[in-house]
């Protein structure tokens, strides 16, 4: 009798999470204490309309919980100073032991330390819907209000019909999909599965991140970007390997959440690439996101087995050991280690150079590249230098003879290897010179050793960027208030040199306080890789760069922005 009691319980959980959608429009979906606490929409038995918001907790330790958040806040910050109604509709298990709440918070400029509650209300449990509802006033100078559902330790909680909004009669709701109605992608969530298993997708290797695989046909998957319960990319990432797909046309249908069409980090306007060996990527061209933008469907013909499909052309570690491998037995070409990571993975470096010359007679150009771990254009822009030095042109060998290169291609092993976390020890590019990060540090000394041996550090690049037609490519230098006047024209000309060889939009930007803020954040320039380079350790000419490709731009054509980049250098140095 066992037997069929078990299946009927199998069968009987399998429609429960069919009932589920993992993914909820509007709302971010918090799961602070992984594995104890799941969330999306309901679409048994709603308040109104469609679905409604569900939390399910099946443990009470050590504050296990999860909720729903919504917030106002830049973009869609609301006006404070002023009164607010609010309402939400709930039901809970008829019994349980833990707890539903509702929550709006405040805070002001000024960050967490100005965090304020404002309303904090325990749901009782009932298994009927209730509606709580009242006015809250936001103080003054508040410029982010949320709005949490939550349910604290084990049981069930709904909500539905939440609304934020002004107090006169018939205001609108401010909240976005305040019914918490299922996303458009809840259609494949609900598809059952009905697959062959001939197909296999993994991402069990180093960069490699996906979430839940439902092969809802032969030959067509649907699939989630990442998994909720473990951490994940910052941005819209996933890169996961085919196997049995040789011969075959393999449809996809990628669920980004918490990420869409309107909202991927960067990268969403290149997104998807394949490879069949991990280096070569090839923009996918058959593609369309469903109406909310929930759903990103492509499909592939793909010729041989295995194959790699990614969100954006990946830069592993992988790929830099192949590099490594192709180059060995160039005379101009040697790799090195610099130190360890972190988590204790190699950091890797690359020295390129006519060891013919005497180092005493070469001055020192120096890049760095992927600090931010999904900025991978700038990865392939710097290596498109490099394949330009160890190539046969007259000019790279004129630029061999007269400076060594020193290139660290990847400073951020660790976010990478972890589906690019961006930065898991913080951002390193805001940290140099404080001896916080095994990264940072280990190019620091590898810096002060060259200056010991009297190897002045002639020109440095930090390289960065995605793809987005939206910015355009930036080239940062430092003017003559914080340099001097002939550092201020040198690196200008350098730029003039470079520009005219770059697609696209280009722009140059000259800081002239050592105090800047550079993408959102206020620091003293020495704590950037340029900035430390240039006022720590003496770098004549340092600058960081941004490359943003345009929306279509290939792989190949961030190699040839490198090639531009190592012309433009030639040009500078008179060759
Ligand atoms: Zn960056």
């Amino acid at each position: 009798m066992k037997l069929p009691t078990l299946a009927c319980f199998v069968l009987a959980g399998l429609q429960a999470i069919a009932q589920e959608i993992p993914a909820v429009a509007g709302w971010q979906i918090g799961l602070p204490t992984p594995g104890t606490h799941r969330a999306g929409v309901d679409i048994h038995a709603p308040h109104s309309g469609k679905g409604c918001g569900k939390i399910v907790g099946t443990a009470s330790e050590k504050s296990a919980r999860g909720c729903f958040i919504q917030e106002f806040y830049k973009k869609t910050a609301i006006k404070p100073g002023r009164a607010y109604r609010y309402a939400i509709s709930y039901r809970t298990a008829p019994q349980m032991e833990g707890k539903a709440a509702f929550l709006i918070d405040c805070y002001t400029a000024e960050g967490e330390k100005s965090h304020k509650s404002l309303i904090s209300e325990r749901l009782p449990a009932g298994a009927e819907w209730k509606t709580v509802s009242g006015e809250v006033s936001i103080p003054e100078k508040v410029v982010r209000v949320r709005m949490l559902l939550y349910l604290h330790g084990k049981g069930t909680a709904w909500f539905d019909d939440a609304f934020f909004g002004y107090t006169t009669d018939g205001a609108p709701n401010l909240l976005k999909n305040g019914g918490l109605e299922p996303p458009g992608s809840y259609a494949l969530d609900l598809a059952p599965e009905n697959g062959t298993g001939r197909v296999k997708l993994s991402a069990d290797f180093e960069n490699g991140t996906l979430g839940k695989v439902k092969e809802i046909a032969p030959n067509e998957f649907y699939v989630y970007a990442s998994a909720p319960d473990k951490p994940r990319s910052p941005f819209l990432w996933f890169h996961f390997r085919v196997e049995g797909c040789e011969g075959r046309e393999i449809t996809f249908h990628v669920n980004p959440t918490p990420f869409a069409r309107d909202n991927t980090g960067g990268n969403g306007t290149r997104s998807p690439v394949m490879s069949h060996d991990g280096d070569q990527w090839a923009g996918i061209e058959s593609k369309s996101w469903n109406d909310d933008g929930t759903v990103l469907t492509f499909k592939h013909r793909f010729e041989r087995s295995p194959a790699w499909v990614a969100s954006f052309y990946p830069f592993t570690a992988d790929h830099i050991s192949r590099f490594i491998a192709k180059h060995k037995s160039n005379p101009h070409f040697s790799p090195r280690v610099l130190g360890k990571t972190k988590q204790g993975r190699d950091l890797r470096a690359y020295t390129i150079t006519d060891a013919a010359v005497p180092e005493a007679d070469k001055r020192v150009i120096m890049f760095t590249a992927l600090q931010h771990d999904l900025e991978t254009t700038g990865a392939m822009a710097q290596e498109g230098i490099c394949r330009f030095l160890l190539s046969n042109d007259p000019r790279a060998a004129k630029l061999r003879r007269a400076f060594v290169f020193h290139v660290v291609p990847q400073m951020n092993p660790d976010g990478i290897a972890a589906g690019n976390m961006y930065c898991p020890v913080g951002n390193l590019n805001r940290q140099w010179g404080l001896d916080t990060t095994a990264e940072t540090t280990a190019v620091e000394q590898f810096a002060r050793e060259l200056a010991a041996r009297g190897r002045k550090i002639e020109l440095f690049m930090d390289f960065h960027g995605w793809c987005t037609p939206e910015r355009a490519t930036i080239l940062m230098t430092y003017g003559k208030e914080i340099t001097d006047e002939a550092t201020e024209r040198d690196a200008l000309r350098l730029v003039e040199k470079i520009k005219p060889k770059l697609n696209g939009k280009v722009s140059t930007t000259l800081w002239r306080k050592r105090i800047q803020t550079v993408t959102g954040i206020t620091s003293d320039v020495s704590r950037l890789a340029s900035g430390w380079m240039k006022f720590e350790a003496g770098a004549r000419l340092a600058c960081s760069i941004e490359i943003f490709g345009e929306g279509t731009c290939t792989q190949d054509q961030y190699f040839a922005w490198g090639r531009a980049f190592a012309e433009g250098m030639a040009e500078y140095f008179g060759f």
